[in-house]
């Protein structure tokens, strides 16, 4: 199963962005939206989860 990192790198300002909410009951699954949070600029990242099929 799919696991998004906890922890990304603000594209911003390079500083720490974290995974922000709960996975959902069945899984990530592609196209979902994950949510992070950068601590520094408080800026928000939403990223797609990829379609694993493809790697
Ligand atoms: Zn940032």
């Amino acid at each position: 199963m799919y696991e998004p990192d906890p922890v990304i790198t603000c594209i911003d300002c390079g500083g720490r962005a974290h995974l922000n909410g709960h996975p959902p009951e069945e899984g990530w699954q592609p196209g979902m939206l994950t949510m992070y949070r950068c601590e520094d600029c408080l800026d928000g990242w939403y990223l797609e989860v990829p379609d694993w099929d493809d790697f």
